[in-house]
């Protein structure tokens, strides 16, 4: 992928936008680009440096991607949203062609990290909440204020801030570890002397995160538990690089398979409710460890119809109407809704999957499933919105993002759905 058109072989030291901003370390990647952290030499402050391959069709999507993050920033000035900040963007040209750049606010660990500290086994069940309760408000600002569907949300996507005090976040600090093409060994043994001085014990977490990045294993298993003890998870959504708005979408073909909603399976038409299948599927993935659907990764038709399988194993059968109603709904079902090729399905719901499969007590099984079930209804427009699940019991909060008016009205279409609900119920039994 490094070639004409590909990526841009960025080198730590190198510098961006005339000296501005030094790369420090690689801080990912993605299909569309590169991620760097970088040190603003004008702000005196760590940046994510993002630089795009150089193709026309991925320099377009990147000018998408800006039009949409300007608009995610310019209606959240107090920072509250739960979403990542732009900060500045530019071109930059090199043997591969010109790269559009981006540059955000400097960002912890993605979701996945987290899971994979918990060795797959789930994070306590009030973390998860705390997590959800970020995702819900970033999701409520996008859908309700902006009508923009993030279209790809997964743990990957979903970044940790820093998890400390920040007047000792070395990451916020005025020195940054690597000058200009100076990285060698003394640079970096400096760096981490000069963390050991002016960190405790309990920035632990953010000097592991500084010393995996120069490529340094700290001993693991406290740092970890260091993490996943800390006081206060906060995270952002990032990566709006599929992002559309509900008037104008770019493909029918999005979001990642595990993360996949039904509609866009069957080629249906999509909105925010999208984001809300994801979101569950991320929420269960968080309390167990585990992803909810993993479907086969083989042949169009073998993948999506076992996907759609899985589905209604956990939660019953798809009303025939949805099940038929899309584009590519005869390739998988025939006339009577059933599916094609797999005959037998083996229903395992929900409730039953978290206790006898991960163990959960009766109690936070019942809990869970209550909140989860509702966001994964078949019926996309029957999908509670971000801001009804952040009323819901479980999360156990009115957020305080929410108008005291706002709340009420959402409290009142809670009671209509609920109403809608009961009646396509009665309906439901009546037939
Ligand atoms: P792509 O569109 O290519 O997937 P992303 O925006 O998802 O690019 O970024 C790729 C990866 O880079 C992320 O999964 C994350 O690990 C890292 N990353 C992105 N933005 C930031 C940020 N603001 N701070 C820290 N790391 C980031
Ligand atoms: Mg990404």
């Amino acid at each position: 992928d490094y070639r004409r058109g590909g990526y841009h072989a960025v080198r730590i030291g190198d510098a961006f936008k005339n000296g501005r901003y030094v790369v420090q370390s690689k801080l990912g990647w993605g299909h569309f680009s590169t991620v760097w952290l970088g040190w603003d030499t004008q702000k005196s402050r760590y940046v994510a440096l993002k630089v795009q391959k150089s193709a026309q069709h991925y320099t377009e999507s990147a000018m998408d991607e800006i039009t949409i993050l300007q608009q995610v920033a310019e209606g959240d000035p107090e920072d509250q949203k739960c979403v990542v900040k732009l900060l500045d963007h530019f071109k930059h040209s090199g043997p591969n062609g010109q790269h559009v750049c981006m540059v955000f606010e400097y960002l912890g660990d993605n979701l996945l990290t987290l899971i994979k500290y918990s060795d797959y086994r789930g994070l306590p069940i009030h973390r998860v909440k705390e997590i959800c309760i970020n995702i819900l408000q970033g999701l409520d600002y996008l859908h309700r204020q902006l009508s923009i569907i993030h279209t790809d949300l997964k743990p990957e996507n979903i970044l940790l801030l820093s998890v400390i005090d920040p007047s000792k976040d070395p990451i916020k600090s005025k020195t940054p570890l690597i000058l200009p093409n100076s990285r060698d060994k003394s640079s970096i043994e400096s760096a981490v002397s000069r963390l050991n001085a002016n960190m405790g014990r309990e920035t632990s977490a953010a000097k592991r995160a500084i010393l995996e990045r120069e490529g340094i294993k700290m001993g693991s298993r406290s740092t970890r538990q260091n993490l996943l003890a800390s006081a206060d998870l906060r995270c952002k959504l990032v990566d709006f690089g599929n992002a559309c708005w509900t008037h104008k979408q770019f493909t029918t073909d999005i979001q990642t398979r595990q993360y996949r909603c039904p509609e866009v399976v069957l080629g249906s038409k999509y909105s925010t409710s999208a984001d809300l299948w994801s979101f569950a599927c991320i929420c269960f993935e968080l309390a167990t460890g585990d992803v909810l659907f993993d479907p086969l990764n083989g042949a169009y038709i073998l993948h999506f119809q076992d996907h759609l399988a899985l589905m209604m194993e956990l939660l019953g059968m798809m009303p025939r109407k949805i099940a038929l109603g899309g584009r590519y709904s005869r390739d998988f079902f025939n006339k009577f809704g059933d599916l094609r090729h797999i005959r037998r399905l083996r229903f395992w719901p929900l409730n039953k999957v978290l206790v006898e499969k991960y163990k959960f007590s009766e109690r936070d099984a019942s809990e869970l499933t209550e909140f989860l079930v509702p966001i994964l209804d078949f019926v996309p427009e029957k999908r509670p919105t971000a801001a009804q699940c952040l009323l819901h019991p479980w999360i156990n909060r009115i957020p305080c993002s929410l108008e005291p008016n706002q709340a009420q009205e959402t409290q009142n279409s809670q009671k209509k759905r609920d109403k809608d609900e009961k009646e396509a119920m009665e309906i439901g039994m009546r037939n």
